[in-house]
């Protein structure tokens, strides 16, 4: 068969597996009354498919496992260090590498670097902890992203695109100077995983060289936004994934990574970096912060897995699948008519809880409603993305009102099965047909801070 014609089929066998608790409908009506009616509050063994979140949820290689067993737990120079120090500059291309225990403990350094009180740091639509990161460094945080992220329907190709406009009359309003640099996230976890054009990249580094302002990625997903560059965009279809991630990493002058994303761990992290000065000083922070600059709070052996994780991430047939397999459950949802968040992103499909139960006014929680329900229906457990999660107006009181309301399914990598997501699609599809049924929820507890993590919450009658 010819390489086009193939499915998105997995490039690996499974050799240990994970016994799942098969529950029935009384022991989740059971477990989700005990959890206040918040997926966040049920305990992973009574969940059957959970979909909470991608990160640190991946499968491993028996390679990787391997690599396990040759952790070298050295407190200095480990050789673990020395080997995934290789492995970024050969795929990522930075020159220098400070490991972390996961994505923000680089945030975290970067930001106290780089940023002075009373900074301004642009980004493609904030992170949670990116922002706030930059905010403890005395810096405020200004959305650059292309007005198109932020409709659910919109088919633009590259939703995680920079709107240079936007950043010229910020750079005009505070001055360059202000600017110590400017974040891009590829692909956009908060636009639903949409990923940035190699031409957008090349203009922001442009215009940002200009200006003297630095460019820093958010590489934590980058191996995905490579794939949607190679499918989307004008003269990359014959580009290998790692020659466009060198390419996209080439126009910043460092990263932030999660490698509990991507990279195929449970755990890990680091910041990639070009200047030699800038290196000098993280290489200071991080002993502070995480630990000795050659193991940045990770054991030897989670570092080799990292490694090890980089050669298999960049791997066309593994991100073919990685994508092919959110992207499957996408195009059934469209094809069944239930309302999705589109162009279907990298790691996760959204329901559109609002379209989905239009007979919900916002207060009462479409999508907190439909999480439940879905984890009622079998088991699987997805997370909410509405006004839960948006929290209260601290001068006034009231709900932010988003415009989003939203059911996040997001995919662990190499664990789920094609038929997993058959029943993720099938009970979606029956959820779909009694949803005039479904009641709303109020709220019976409320906790002041991050409320969707802790908050309770009961049926309508
Ligand atoms: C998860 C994530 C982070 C933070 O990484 P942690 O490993 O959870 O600390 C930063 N940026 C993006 C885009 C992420 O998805």
């Amino acid at each position: 068969m010819s390489q086009k014609k193939r499915s998105w089929a997995e490039p690996y066998k499974i050799k240990t597996v994970e016994l799942l608790k098969m529950t029935t409908r009384e022991e989740r009506v059971r477990a989700l009354a005990e959890a206040g009616n918040n997926t966040f509050l049920i305990k992973s063994e009574d969940v059957y498919i959970d979909l909470l979140t991608d990160s640190g949820t991946n499968a491993m290689s028996d390679v990787q496992w391997a690599g396990m067993m040759i952790g070298d737990e050295a407190y200095a120079g480990s050789k673990n260090f020395y080997n995934l120090e290789e492995m970024v500059q050969k795929y990522y291309g930075y020159k220098y590498l400070v490991p972390t225990h996961q994505g923000r403990g680089a945030e975290n350094i970067i930001s106290q670097i780089l940023i002075k009180k009373g900074d301004y740091v642009p980004g493609n639509m904030y992170f949670t902890t990116t922002r706030l990161h930059q905010e403890l460094a005395g810096g405020s945080f200004v959305d650059v992203i292309i007005d198109e992220a932020h409709d659910s329907t919109h088919p633009h190709p590259f939703k995680g695109n920079v709107d240079l406009n936007k950043l010229d009359a910020l750079v005009k309003k505070v001055g360059a100077e202000k600017i110590p640099y400017i974040t891009i996230g590829v692909t956009v976890n908060m636009a639903g995983g949409q990923p940035v054009s190699m031409e957008n990249l090349r203009q922001v580094r442009k215009y940002c060289q200009q200006h003297k302002i630095r460019v820093v990625l958010d590489a934590t997903r980058a191996i995905e936004n490579a794939y949607f560059i190679k499918l989307r965009e004008n003269g990359y279809t014959d580009k290998t994934i790692p020659e466009i991630l060198r390419e996209m990493c080439s126009y910043s002058d460092a990263a932030t990574m999660s490698g509990k994303k991507d990279l195929l761990v449970n755990i890990g992290g680091f910041l990639a970096l070009n200047e030699w000065d800038v290196f000098e000083e993280a290489r200071n922070l991080v002993v502070v912060y995480e630990g000795l600059h050659t193991y940045g709070g990770l054991a030897g052996r989670d570092m080799e897995a990292m490694a090890r994780g980089i050669e298999e991430a960049v791997q066309y047939d593994h991100i073919k699948a990685r994508i092919g397999q959110v992207e499957y459950v996408g195009q059934r949802l469209i094809e069944l008519g239930v309302p999705i968040v589109q162009p279907v992103g990298g790691h996760a499909v959204f329901l559109d809880a609002k379209k989905f139960l239009p007979h919900l006014k916002q207060d009462q929680f479409p999508a907190q409603t439909l999480a439940a329900e879905l984890y009622l229906e079998s088991g699987i457990r997805a997370m909410e993305r509405g006004i839960v999660s948006a929290g209260r107006n601290k001068e006034t009181g009231d709900h932010y009102y988003p415009k989003l309301e939203l059911v996040r399914l997001t995919f662990p990598r190499r664990v789920y099965t094609q038929a997993h997501c058959d029943v993720l699609v099938e009970s979606i599809e029956s959820l779909y047909a009694r949803r005039n049924e479904i009641k709303g929820f109020k709220m019976t507890y409320e906790p002041k801070y991050l409320r969707f993590f802790q908050a309770r919450f009961e049926q309508l009658k």
